[in-house]
């Protein structure tokens, strides 16, 4: 029951019809006992500024943030912690009294995804797809978690130069910038992180063209999880690699805002059958 104590929390994002966020949140709520209410904002990109204000005014204890505006909504915040700055995203609004302080989970998601499923990217050569805020997520959660080298692989080369370079300044490790056109020739791929938007809208589009891509891959994350499995999937899985689509990363960054604002921890446990519950309320609705 929402009563006057009630913890408000919900997402900022423009479109945000589509949003399963707020199904995690209750659900987390609901399981754990906590007496808070997650609901979806429609904000405009012209009206973000106001909207984080006005959140904060009304003293909404945690929001989320989506396309378009987790870099944008940086100028309004009062602090933003140490991995968010390298990644120039935000995801998670904790409130503080000053205001509210940016964090991102995105990159938690992406690897306790990986892990959940049994995969070790550790002493790995990765290969990030893409080159936005979620290629950069995926680059700092690789070279966070001891990945051997990484390349990014982006439409447009410049983007992947400029994050490569970015990222050289902060870890001490091969990091490679490739045009698309050459994705096939990459020598060293034990994993691969699909990054792009590439799939969402029209599933049968799909960057990699040939099945000799995979040749040497040992598994396969994507971000996409509408529709459930996109060719690129679809691919990998015809390869004989553990593919995994982007669910399960959506579900993990989503449990590490929820202990953020609540202050408490989730087990692996819980949240690997939460994962399981909720994939299934996915694919009901
Ligand atoms: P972004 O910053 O806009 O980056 C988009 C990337 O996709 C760029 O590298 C862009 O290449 C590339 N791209 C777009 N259209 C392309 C095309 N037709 N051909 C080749 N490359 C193309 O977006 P983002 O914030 O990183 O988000 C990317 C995706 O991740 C979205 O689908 C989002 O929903 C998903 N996501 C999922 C989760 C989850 O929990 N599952 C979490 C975060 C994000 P250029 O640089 O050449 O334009």
């Amino acid at each position: 029951m929402i009563t006057a104590q009630t913890v408000v929390l919900g997402i900022i994002g423009h479109p945000i019809g589509h949003s399963f966020s707020p199904q995690i949140h209750n659900y987390f709520a609901r399981i754990f006992r906590q007496q808070a209410c997650y609901a979806a904002f429609n904000v405009l990109p012209e009206h973000l500024g106001e909207a984080v204000a006005g959140a904060h005014s009304l003293g909404i204890k945690g929001l989320n943030v989506t396309i378009p505006h987790k870099q944008t909504c940086i100028d309004f915040l009062s602090r933003v912690d140490k991995t968010a700055r390298r990644i120039a995203a935000v995801n998670t609004l904790v409130y503080e009294q000053d205001g509210y302080a940016g964090y991102n989970t995105d990159h938690i998601g992406m690897y306790m995804a990986l892990k959940a499923a049994g995969i070790d990217i550790r002493g790995k050569s990765a290969v990030i797809i893409g080159a936005g805020g979620t290629a950069c997520a995926a680059c700092v959660m690789a070279a966070d978690k001891g990945a051997m080298e990484i390349t990014i692989a982006n439409r447009t080369l410049e983007k992947a130069e400029l994050l490569a370079d970015r990222l050289k300044g902060f870890f001490n490790m091969p990091i490679t910038a490739v045009p698309l056109s050459v994705i096939n020739d990459i020598a060293h791929k034990d994993i691969v992180i699909q990054t792009t938007s590439v799939g969402m809208n029209y599933p049968e589009d799909c960057l990699i063209e040939s099945a000799g891509f995979f040749r040497g891959v040992s598994a396969a994350l994507e971000l996409i999880y509408n529709p459930w499995e996109t060719k690129f999937v679809k691919m990998a899985k015809l390869n004989h690699i553990q593919a995994l689509n982007g669910f399960s990363t959506l579900v993990y960054q989503a449990a590490a805002s929820f202990e953020l604002w609540m202050g408490i921890n989730l087990t692996e446990g819980f949240l690997k059958q939460a994962a399981a519950d909720l994939e299934s309320l996915a694919k009901q609705a």
